[in-house]
């Protein structure tokens, strides 16, 4: 059982980063040897993973090139996961690859070599539709879509959902939505229940039943290099997160 996930959502700011660095460190503390693919020039998953983003000898950037994704792949030490790390670089790959054939598959025949290395591949997105969003679109198994339940939250999701259709019918027949996570949840907020029931309705099969709160904690965690389980274990945040892996493991009925 192999699995690659492509945590996306164009909206900026949902979670994106959040819910790769910590369920990439909740599925590795149950014993899956977990990839995690930063994809997004701002390398938010690196530095949060406690690798410092402007030394990276190799990056995404240099497998978007050609370089074997094996030789660009770091062990992210406390977090438990290994790392393709990202920064700046990326941005200018993108740009290259504007001009070539076959773009949108770079990804998907970079990771062809690693993915028997790992249970679980995990691809933090930035937060456009661009190249960069579809190479990991073309290259994963399932969607994993952050919602922060907010005003406005479900603005773009439907451009999201057509991105992903076309890329299932031009390139990756059998990409699906894997699953729609609440994040940064606030029960008192009666918009933020609002928002909630609409994502009932809309993704009853999709949506987790594991909710991430709005916690500060995972918010600290990054600026200390760590994700949250190795940080403060008891947290809400760090909780919700092993649920989430525990949910996600059940679903594919591999516990
Ligand atoms: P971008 O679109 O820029 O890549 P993103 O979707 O990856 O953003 P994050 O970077 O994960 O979003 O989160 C945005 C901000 O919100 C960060 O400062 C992060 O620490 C904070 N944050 C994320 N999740 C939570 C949470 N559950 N509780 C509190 N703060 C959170
Ligand atoms: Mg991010």
């Amino acid at each position: 059982m192999r699995k690659i996930y492509a945590v996306t959502n164009q909206k900026g700011g949902v979670g994106k980063t959040t819910t790769s660095v910590n369920l990439a460190a909740s599925l590795a503390a149950t014993g899956r040897r977990v990839l995690l693919v930063d994809f997004d020039p701002q390398g938010n998953a690196t530095t949060a993973s406690g690798v410092d983003k402007n030394q990276l000898e190799h990056s995404s950037a240099d497998v978007l090139a050609g370089e074997p994704a094996r030789s660009c792949i770091v062990h992210a030490g406390v977090a438990g996961y290994d790392l393709l790390g990202a920064n700046g670089a990326l941005t200018v790959s993108e740009v290259e690859l504007m001009s070539q054939p076959k773009r949108e598959f770079r990804l998907r025949d970079a990771l062809a070599a690693p993915t028997d290395d790992y249970d679980y591949i995990l691809i933090d997105c930035p937060p456009t539709l661009n190249t960069l969003t579809v190479n990991a679109l073309v290259a994963a198994h399932g969607v994993i879509i952050p919602i922060q339940c907010e005003y406005f939250a479900l603005e773009g999701l439907s451009s999201l959902l057509q991105t992903v259709e076309r890329v299932r019918q031009s390139a990756n027949p059998g990409l699906r939505v894997e699953g729609v996570l609440r994040t940064m949840f606030d029960p008192r907020n009666n918009l933020a229940l609002d928002v909630s029931r609409q994502l009932v309705l809309h993704f009853e099969k999709e949506l987790y039943e594991a909710v991430i709160p709005r916690n500060v904690t995972l918010a600290e965690a990054p600026s200390h290099g760590m994700p949250i389980l190795q940080y403060d274990k008891h947290s809400r945040g760090s909780r919700a997160y092993l649920e989430l892996a525990g949910e996600m493991l059940t679903r594919e009925g591999a516990v």
